[in-house]
């Protein structure tokens, strides 16, 4: 856990969040901002910044999270969806604990 971080304080419950999914390792709440339709965030409870900071020790974490994006994706309607891993400033990473974007619903998504 890391003190001042916002996503943290979500994992603990003191801030609140539209919750989709939680288990032991792993959270799951709508984008406070979403860029379409539908659009959430899939975040590991363990404080880790970001995929930088990964190593082998959080292969199974990360597997796990990318699993639960089309379980989840699924839940929420959507046949076809996005994932996003923002990386670093230069990756344009604005919140510094690890999160899985995941988003779509309505048209196809613009490529990029
Ligand atoms: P990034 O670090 O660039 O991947 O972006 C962080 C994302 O977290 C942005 O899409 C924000 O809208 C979202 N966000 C920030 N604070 C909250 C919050 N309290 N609840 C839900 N989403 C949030
Ligand atoms: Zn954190």
């Amino acid at each position: 856990m890391s003190a001042d971080c916002i996503f943290c304080k979500i994992v603990k419950g003191e801030i609140p969040s539209k919750k989709i999914y939680e288990d032991d390792d792993v959270i799951a709440f709508h984008d406070i901002h979403p860029i379409t339709k539908v659009h959430f965030l899939i975040v590991p409870k363990l404080h880790v910044e970001s995929l930088i900071s990964c190593n082998a020790q959080h292969q199974a974490l990360l597997g796990k999270i990318l699993l639960l994006a089309p379980q989840l994706a699924k839940e929420q309607g959507l046949k076809g969806f996005r994932t996003m891993i923002n990386t670093g400033r230069e990756g344009g990473q604005e919140v510094f604990h690890l999160h899985v974007h995941v988003f779509g619903g309505g048209e196809s998504l613009p490529r990029i």
